[in-house]
């Protein structure tokens, strides 16, 4: 088995599940404990709110499975909030998550007047690929185990460490699937 567990307690996880529908990838949404085993061999942390999501995280009893999953160095995936969840520092929140991303993330970066946007990037060898983002992070510091993929006004948005694929923007929110066919093949 080799099923994606999709953290659904808040934010856009259908539209992950839509994506690797498309690319014929077993998933399954992670709502609370029991839906974790073994067959869970990829994760992948949504976009949405992060306070939230990780208020949810605790109480669902899911943060525990999901650290363990990273710490064994299993593939991930963290868009937008999902990279804030991974980020080992907030700049302007004192809130860690997970804290495996060795990167300092500042949360809503864009403020309020460009706070959503599209843009064209790369991530590594994807190029001409569409950038959306929505009241998104960008990276301020990052560790030297991590490797900037995307830079957007310089700023970067786009990260891997190892397993750890970490987007301030929306893949799932696009028709590009070449993300989650990254993620696919860690
Ligand atoms: N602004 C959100 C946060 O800080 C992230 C936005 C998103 O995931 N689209 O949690």
């Amino acid at each position: 088995a080799d099923v994606t567990g999709i953290l659904a307690v808040q934010g856009a996880f259908a539209e992950h599940a839509a994506m690797l529908d498309r690319l014929r990838a077993p998933w399954r949404l992670l709502r609370s404990s029991e839906d974790w085993d073994d067959s869970i061999t990829r994760v992948i942390l949504p976009g949405g709110e992060s306070t939230t999501q990780g208020r949810l995280l605790r109480s669902s009893g899911l943060s525990d499975p999901i650290a363990a999953h990273i710490a064994l160095g299993r593939p991930v995936l963290g868009t937008c909030a999902g990279m804030i969840l991974l980020a080992e520092r907030l700049e302007n929140d004192d809130s860690v998550y997970f804290g495996a991303l060795h990167a300092t993330v500042r949360r809503n970066a864009y403020g309020r007047q460009l706070g959503s946007f599209s843009a064209t990037g790369s991530f590594g060898d994807i190029t001409d690929m569409p950038l959306v983002f929505i009241r998104g992070p960008y990276v301020v510091d990052v560790g030297p185990d991590v490797t900037v993929e995307t830079r957007v006004d310089g700023h970067p948005v786009g990260l891997r460490q190892g397993s750890i694929l970490a987007t301030a923007f929306h893949p799932e929110l696009t028709s590009d699937t070449r993300i989650h066919e990254l993620f696919l093949s860690l």
